[in-house]
């Protein structure tokens, strides 16, 4: 089971969508977990940012046996020591992992709001830090979920599921 967990305030649409969907590319059942406040630690003021640490610490600290991954969604800007900026972390062949909601937002960008828009790429990155978690690397295949994406525009342009060799991988 993949166990979703707000931390902080999450809209509830997209949560409830997200645990519809998500069961679909990833072939387990999903749940949604109860909300955990945003990390105490770990905001960088001048950079109005979380580090990705202080993220995965929170949610490598709830416990929750029965869930295979934990996915935390968060609605605040993240970094990394090494990136100014992360649309998602995860800890590779572990279990947890978790997608910043901000910069997938059209309006970040000064564009029109849109909500499917803003689900698409919320999917499409939940399903790659869980590749992560399940040990799969960047893939070279442009429509592959897998695939780096370093601004929205290649979020927008992969597609929502892991290509035949990544999905040959990490089958269930
Ligand atoms: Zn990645
Ligand atoms: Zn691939």
């Amino acid at each position: 089971m993949i166990l979703l967990v707000p931390i902080g305030p999450i809209p509830i649409h997209l949560i409830s969508w997200l645990e519809d969907k998500l069961g679909l590319y990833v072939d387990r059942p999903v749940k949604t977990g109860k909300a955990v406040p945003l990390p105490r630690q770990g905001y960088d003021e001048q950079r109005q940012q979380y580090t990705a640490d202080a993220v995965m610490e929170l949610l490598q600290g709830g416990s929750c046996p029965e869930a295979e991954r934990i996915v935390g969604l968060i609605d605040q800007d993240c970094y990394s020591p090494d990136l100014n900026f992360i649309f998602g972390f995860a800890a590779v062949n572990d279990r947890e992992s978790f997608v910043a909601l901000p910069r997938l937002r059209p309006e970040f960008y000064e564009l029109d709001e849109n909500k499917c828009l803003v689900r698409q790429r919320v999917l499409k990155e939940v399903i790659h830090e869980l590749g992560h978690t399940w040990g799969l690397s960047h893939c070279d295949n442009e429509a592959c979920v897998m695939q780096f994406s370093n601004s929205v525009e290649d979020t927008d342009s992969k597609d929502t599921a892991f290509c035949q060799s990544c999905r040959a991988k990490i089958i269930p």
